[in-house]
């Protein structure tokens, strides 16, 4: 049984172990291998949290898939047009294509948006999202994620890729900031 971590100045106690999460990777996989039969996937990771996430989706998956990482960055604008975003890392042709995103958590569902907007503009034959968590009660999207790993509540998690303030990535399990 794994110990309560101390990151910082706060305290997690472990919430999903890594036994649990290789499983639900694998049902994933299995799902979305079912839901596009023999056809070629394209995975989008978005970096930086995704990224052990989409290893072990990746180690599980059967068939055609291809892989790229993309990353949203956000700048100031213009005092009118206020932040600007961008997504970085996309330099292949994804007109025709199905794109499976792969995230983290989808927490309010705004990031995600925002890369499915940007992502549109070029074409795509379909995009579906597949994340390893998702906060139901901070989503603030018109449409959940078609693939979620685990269902959370609206509490602070870390480990698996997860950080707080860029510690914490490397934890082969899940932890819950501790009430
Ligand atoms: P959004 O609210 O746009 O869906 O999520 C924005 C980003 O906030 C996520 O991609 C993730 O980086 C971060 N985030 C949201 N909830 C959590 C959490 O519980 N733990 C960590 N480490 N990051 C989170």
């Amino acid at each position: 049984m794994s110990k309560e971590i101390h990151l910082i100045d706060k305290d997690f106690v472990p919430y999903i172990s890594e036994e649990k999460i290789l499983s639900r990777v694998k049902v994933l996989s299995s799902q979305i291998r079912a839901d596009y039969g023999s056809n070629n996937v394209l995975f989008l990771s978005v970096l930086n949290g995704s990224f052990m996430f989409t290893s072990d989706l990746m180690k599980s998956m059967n068939g055609e898939v291809e892989l790229s990482f993309i990353k949203l960055s956000s700048y100031e604008g213009t005092s009118t047009s206020g932040k600007v975003h961008e997504l970085i890392g996309l330099n292949q042709n994804i007109q025709g294509r199905h794109i499976v995103i792969l995230e983290d958590i989808v927490d309010t569902g705004l990031t995600v948006q925002r890369v499915i907007t940007m992502l549109q503009m070029q074409n795509p034959l379909s995009i579906e999202v597949c994340t390893l968590l998702y906060k139901p009660e901070a989503f603030k999207g018109d449409t959940a994620p078609k693939y979620f790993g685990f269902k959370i509540p609206n509490k602070f998690v870390v480990g698996y890729g997860l950080d707080y303030d860029q510690l914490g990535r490397n934890f082969n399990e899940i932890y819950q900031l501790k009430d």
